[in-house]
């Protein structure tokens, strides 16, 4: 019986559904949210994905992946698109989709890359580029629900790549158990003491959790990236099964 239940449950997850773009947001010049109406969305955590599919009017078809960027409202589900230059999908999202378009999804998928509301213990995010995206969800999940310290560093080339800037910079004020730090790798603000460069071991022992408070660390981006992170945490003695890494690496065929 339980067996049937949780068969029917992975048989929905897998199962595409018809979903309709309400509302797109731009967040930076190459990115944006995007607001899907999803009829019998069984809802998701935070730092799950769904897989998104377009269809050409020829029947060409085209699937990709893209974290959750939020709690579901209802059959609403929230995700935010970074163009990647001459991609595919991303391209299409980010430049020609409109509300009122038609699309499929399935989902959520991903069951270890994930942060409930239960867990109370500090937690430390480390986000590059659109990596960003499901570390939002868990901010916005964590939102009124528990107080479990939040510390986030997120790597992106310049100040017009920051996805969610005012929302972080408006949560991080009102929020002493959230801090947010951004490292720029390629163009530093005037006013940022921190000179541009790659996120380096200073950076994880400035802006994260010393490893004896023993975080939960999520670490989000290209796969490059979350390998250079994911060693540098264990070299500072963050104990590996608790460093959770999602790669944002080409997810087509
Ligand atoms: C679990 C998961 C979650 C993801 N969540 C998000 C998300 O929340 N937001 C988001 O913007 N993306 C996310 N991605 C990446 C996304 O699935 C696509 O890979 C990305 O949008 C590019 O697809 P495309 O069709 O535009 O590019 P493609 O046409 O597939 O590729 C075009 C070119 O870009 C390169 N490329 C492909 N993907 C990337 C990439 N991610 N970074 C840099 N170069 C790339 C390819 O190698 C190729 O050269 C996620 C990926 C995974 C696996």
């Amino acid at each position: 019986m339980a067996r049937a239940a949780v068969s029917g449950g992975l048989k929905l997850r897998r199962t595409w559904r018809p979903a309709v773009l309400v509302e797109r947001r731009q967040e930076t010049p190459s990115a944006c949210s995007l607001v899907l109406e999803v009829p019998g969305w069984p809802g998701h955590l935070a730092g799950q994905h769904l897989d998104i599919r377009l269809t050409a009017p020829d029947g060409y078809q085209a699937a990709r992946s893209y974290s959750l960027a939020a709690p579901a409202e209802g059959e609403q589900v929230d995700i935010t698109v970074q163009g990647v230059p001459e991609g595919e999908v991303s391209s299409y999202l980010v430049g020609d989709a409109r509300a009122g378009d038609s699309v499929e999804v399935r989902g959520p998928v991903g069951g270890w890359f994930v942060w409930k509301p239960e867990q109370s213990g500090p937690v430390l995010l480390v986000a590059g580029g659109s990596g960003v995206v499901p570390l939002m969800a868990m901010i916005r999940t964590r939102d009124g629900i528990n107080g479990a310290p939040f510390r986030l560093i997120y790597s992106v080339r310049g100040p017009e790549d920051r996805i969610y800037h005012d929302e972080l910079r408006r949560r991080a004020a009102e929020d002493g158990e959230l801090n947010v730090t951004f490292i720029y790798t390629r163009t530093a603000p005037e006013d940022e003491p921190r000179p541009a460069g790659r996120i380096s071991l200073d950076d994880l022992v400035s802006y994260g959790w010393p490893a004896e408070t023993e975080p939960t660390c999520y670490v989000c981006g290209p796969t490059g990236f979350v390998e250079t992170v994911s060693d540098l945490l264990i070299f500072l003695g963050h104990d590996s099964t608790r460093i959770r890494t999602e790669r944002f690496g080409p997810s087509g065929p």
